[in-house]
């Protein structure tokens, strides 16, 4: 059966997702942010009250030492009065460490719960993630929002409220206290502050957009390096290494440049900023405007020292706030790659699920498409019957990893639908899919144990006479044997496999599952014959009473299978046993012409 190859296209570019402003990406942060953060709130808000009440406690030093100075100015000295003071000085000194240091242990141990609670959410919702998922999406993503991301919210979640509670409320209480004094008091201990604000808001104007563009200088400076490295080879051999370097060092020099030209500026208005809530210059303004008040009638001496110690304490929050408020984006944003992650839609799983009965795998009129708008399989019906094995063959790109990894439910059909048994595996309990179907995929995990334990995976329970006889029937036992410690071998340490023999293992570990239906993907790249003609054996005994489908990428070793399907372009183009197809001079026979050719 021939029909007509249809022309190979391009894969259409995704479509555009709709990209977020600034500022509809900061809602989302935060967003995300509030709903992370739910299981601690309480937790959060009663720490925030401990660190206001000790904040607040903390002004007491301030206000004493001034009520110090009254009582040991004006004699006679009433020593009590004196000691009093002292005593309540000393007692909020202590109930402010007291304060502050409970509620940084309730956020402390509300950040350690919120940990826990993320990543056991993390670990829940990817278990229920199509299987296709994990191979677009690099283990390193993962890693990045199971380690990094949860981790970055750390210094919000247990430092961030309290120590921003109490670097508002202090100097906020003790600017109350000098207004309470006298109002021209009070603007006089804020009286630096408009010029910061102002130099701040002139350094921020257009920060988003200079953001972007840095982070555009960064992407076409690392696109540049990734160029230049992965053609290393290539560049040094043809003695163009000067020219590669050009595209990097103009990226590197754009942004430098760009960099500089708004850095620059801004270092000066920063200094000048700096100024403004520096200690000398908040002291020289208080003390000279004070004492002016002071002559002036306006004030006592002592309310003027009490505004000069609080105008003190300003500056150092508002540092804190923009530290605080650096640290909470960072934290907002990681929220919202975790919540993105957590939203990843998850495997729909029937509700009523149905038991297939039989193994007969039956693909009837599958599309199926990554993007929502490309299919890479057209109409494909296939049936695999048990006991058989059916090779896809085709070229690169032609859809057979795609069709394969839809037996195992990697990705949901966009049309038709793929049944074992007669049931639709959408139906199926996602664990009777995987009793039902093992696959051997081409990037084999092999995990750090022994060598037993990695075949054992597929099995627990099997018996060392059982995995014996499943790595011999893999070919791999006496590889095995050869190790230095045998089955008991590390892997990564004592045992240092092949593409090929890790290959084997795995086969031996789907041999122990001792699934009805396999899929496996035959590995390519380090076949040499002697593999080849071992995978070969391995398959028929693989075969025998099962549902097997192998995505072949040599000719030789699928001759004796039951049947080839032949894939172009996301279609069947062919299909029949190696001597039918053969002889009958289409597709195949080219491919195993070609084959020959190649060597002889
Ligand atoms: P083969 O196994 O025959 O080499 P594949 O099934 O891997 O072919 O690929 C078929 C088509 O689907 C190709 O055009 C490929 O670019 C595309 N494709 C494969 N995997 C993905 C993916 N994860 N996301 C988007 N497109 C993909």
């Amino acid at each position: 059966m021939t029909t007509a190859v249809t022309e190979r296209t391009a894969p259409a570019p995704l479509p555009a997702a709709p990209v977020d402003t600034p500022r509809q990406r900061a809602r989302k942060e935060a967003a995300a942010l509030a709903e992370l953060r739910r299981p601690v709130r309480g937790a959060t808000m009663l720490a925030v009250v401990a660190a206001a009440l000790g904040a607040v406690a903390g002004l007491v030093p301030f206000i004493g030492l001034a009520q110090l100075a009254t009582q040991l100015l004006a004699p006679p000295v009433d020593g009590g009065a004196v000691l009093l003071t002292v005593w309540l000085i000393v007692a909020g000194l202590g109930l402010r460490g007291l304060l502050l240091g409970t509620a940084l242990a309730i956020t402390h141990f509300a950040d350690v719960r919120l940990q826990a609670i993320l990543r056991r959410r993390i670990t829940a919702h990817l278990g229920k993630l199509p299987l296709g998922w994990f191979s677009e999406n690099s283990s390193g993503r993962v890693r990045k929002v199971a380690q990094n991301d949860i981790t970055e919210l750390h210094h919000l979640v247990a430092h961030h409220s309290v120590e921003m509670t109490a670097a508002i409320v202090l100097p906020v209480g003790g600017l109350l206290y000098v207004f309470s004094l006298d109002w021209r008091l009070g603007l006089l201990a804020i009286g630096t502050l408009p010029f910061y604000a102002a130099a701040y808001a002139w350094m921020m104007r257009g920060y988003q957009e200079k953001m972007d563009q840095m982070n555009t200088g960064y992407a076409r400076i690392s696109a540049a390096i990734v160029e230049f490295v992965s053609g290393i080879a290539v560049v040094k051999a043809y003695g163009r290494a000067r020219r590669s370097h050009a595209a990097y060092r103009s990226a590197a020099d754009d942004f430098g440049s760009f960099y500089s030209d708004w850095v620059r500026p801004m270092l000066t208005i920063e200094a000048i900023a700096s100024m403004a809530l520096s200690a000398p210059i908040v002291a020289v303004l208080s003390l000279g405007g004070s004492i002016w008040f002071v002559a002036q009638g306006w004030v006592t001496p002592i309310e003027a020292m009490t505004e000069v110690l609080i105008a003190m304490v300003i500056p150092t929050t508002v540092l804190a706030m923009s530290f605080g408020a650096q640290a909470r984006r960072t934290a907002a944003s990681a929220a919202l790659r975790i919540v993105e992650l957590l939203e990843t839609p998850e495997l729909p799983v029937a509700a009523q699920p149905k038991l297939p009965e039989g193994n007969r795998v039956e693909l009837d009129g599958v599309r199926f498409s990554y993007d929502g708008t490309t299919d890479v399989l057209h109409d494909i019906s296939l049936v695999l019957e048990p006991g058989t094995i059916t090779a896809l063959v085709g070229p690169s790109g032609s859809g057979k990893s795609t069709l394969a990894t839809l037996v195992p439910r990697f990705h949901d059909v966009t049309a038709g639908a793929v049944r074992i048994g007669g049931v639709d595996v959408r139906q199926i309990a996602p664990d009777e899919l995987y009793r039902r179907v093992g696959f051997v995929l081409q990037d084999v995990q092999l995990l750090r144990g022994t060598v037993a334990d990695n075949i054992r995976l597929g099995r627990p329970d099997a018996t060392d006479d059982e995995i014996l006889a499943a790595a011999r029937a893999a070919q791999i036992h006496d590889r095995i044997t050869k190790l230095p410690g045998g089955y008991t071998a590390v892997i990564g340490e004592e045992a240092l496999f092949s593409g090929g023999e890790a290959q084997r293992v795995s086969i031996a570990r789907a041999l122990l599952a001792d699934t009805p239906v396999l899929v496996l993907d035959e590995a390519t790249a380090f076949a040499d014959p002697e593999s080849e003609a071992a995978i070969q054996d391995a398959l028929s005994t693989l075969a025998a009473g099962r549902t097997v489908l192998v995505i072949a990428h040599r000719l030789t070793t699928i001759t004796g299978v039951d049947r080839i399907v032949v894939l172009d372009g996301g279609e069947i183009v062919e299909q029949g046993t190696h001597e039918q197809l053969s002889a009958a001079d289409g597709r195949y026979a080219r491919m195993w012409a070609v084959h020959e050719g190649g060597a002889r």
